[in-house]
C-alpha cells in the first residue's frame, strides 16, 4: 500500500526470451503458465498490475534487418507485432486461471484486441483487470523497456518491474564471473553513466525525468514478485 492507502500500482515488463523457455523460440507454455501464476498471486494480493512482454522470442527489428532486405522500419513493425502475439498468449494463461484481463495494443488491430486508449485503462485497472500492453510504443526504433517506461509513467505506477533470469543489477554478467557484485540500489545517473544495461537509456532516461523507480529481479524464483513488490523482502536491485 502506499501513502494515500491506495493499492500499489505496479507495471511488470518481462522479455520475450522470457517465454521461449529453453526452446529460444516461440510460446513454451509452461513457462506462460508459471507467469499466469505469479501474476494472480499478486492480484490476489491487491495489487493493480499491467504487463508489458518484449517480443525477441520471435524476432527484432534490428536482427530481422541485418542481411539489407528488410527495411529496419519494417523489421521494428514485425517486432511490434510479435509483441501482440506473446499479450494474447499470456491473455489466454491468465484467463485460463481465473484473472480478468484485457490487452490493449499501440496499433489499432480491432479485431485482435483492444487499442491503446488511456482513460480506459485507467478504468479496467480500477476494476481490478490486468492490463497487458501490446504493440510497445507503436513507433519504430524503440524498445519494449521504452514502452513499459512510458506506459508505467502514464499510468501512475509506483514502480515498474523488471522481470529477468537474473536477481538484480551487476557491474559483469554474473554467468560468466564468479566476481560479479550485484547493485542494491544505483542512480538513473550511475545507470546512464555506466551503461548498465538492465534498460536501454531512453528508458532509464524517461524513468529518471518522472522519477519512477525501477526494480530488477529474478521472475523464476516462485512468490519472489509478490514478496518483493508487497513485502519489500527477497534479493533485487533498484534505480532510483
Ligand atoms: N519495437 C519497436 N517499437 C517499440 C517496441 C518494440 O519497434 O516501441 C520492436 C523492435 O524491433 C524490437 C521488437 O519490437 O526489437 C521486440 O521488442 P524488444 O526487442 O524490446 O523485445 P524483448 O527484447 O524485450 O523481448
Amino acid at each position: 500500500m502506499n501513502a494515500q492507502n491506495k493499492k500499489s500500482r505496479v507495471l511488470v515488463k518481462f522479455s520475450g526470451e522470457a517465454l521461449a523457455g529453453g526452446n529460444g523460440f516461440g510460446v513454451d507454455i509452461k513457462i506462460l503458465q508459471y507467469i499466469a501464476q505469479e501474476i494472480k498471486l499478486l492480484a490476489q494480493n491487491d495489487i493493480e498490475i499491467c504487463i508489458v512482454i518484449g517480443g525477441g522470442n520471435i524476432i527484432r527489428g534490428v536482427s530481422a534487418s541485418e542481411g539489407g532486405i528488410i527495411r529496419r522500419t519494417s523489421g521494428d513493425y514485425m517486432g511490434m507485432l510479435a509483441t501482440v502475439i506473446n499479450a494474447v498468449a499470456m491473455q489466454e494463461a491468465l484467463e485460463h486461471c481465473g484473472v480478468d484481463v484485457r490487452v490493449q495494443s499501440a496499433i489499432e488491430i480491432q479485431e485482435i484486441c483492444e487499442t491503446y486508449i488511456h482513460r480506459r485503462a485507467i478504468r479496467h485497472i480500477q476494476k481490478g483487470r490486468v492490463v497487458i500492453f501490446a504493440a510497445g510504443t507503436g513507433n519504430p526504433f524503440f524498445t519494449t523497456d521504452t514502452a513499459a517506461t512510458l506506459r508505467a509513467i502514464e499510468i501512475e505506477a509506483d514502480v515498474i518491474v523488471k522481470a529477468t533470469k537474473v536477481d538484480g543489477i551487476y557491474n559483469k554478467d554474473p554467468n560468466k564471473f564468479d566476481d560479479a557484485v550485484r547493485f542494491d540500489s544505483l542512480s538513473y545517473d550511475q545507470a546512464l553513466k555506466d551503461d548498465i544495461k538492465v534498460m536501454d537509456d531512453t528508458s532509464i532516461a524517461l524513468a529518471k525525468d518522472n522519477r519512477l523507480p525501477i526494480i530488477v529481479c529474478n521472475m523464476f524464483k516462485p512468490g519472489n514478485l509478490l514478496d518483493i513488490i508487497k513485502y519489500n523482502r527477497g534479493i533485487y536491485s533498484i534505480v532510483k
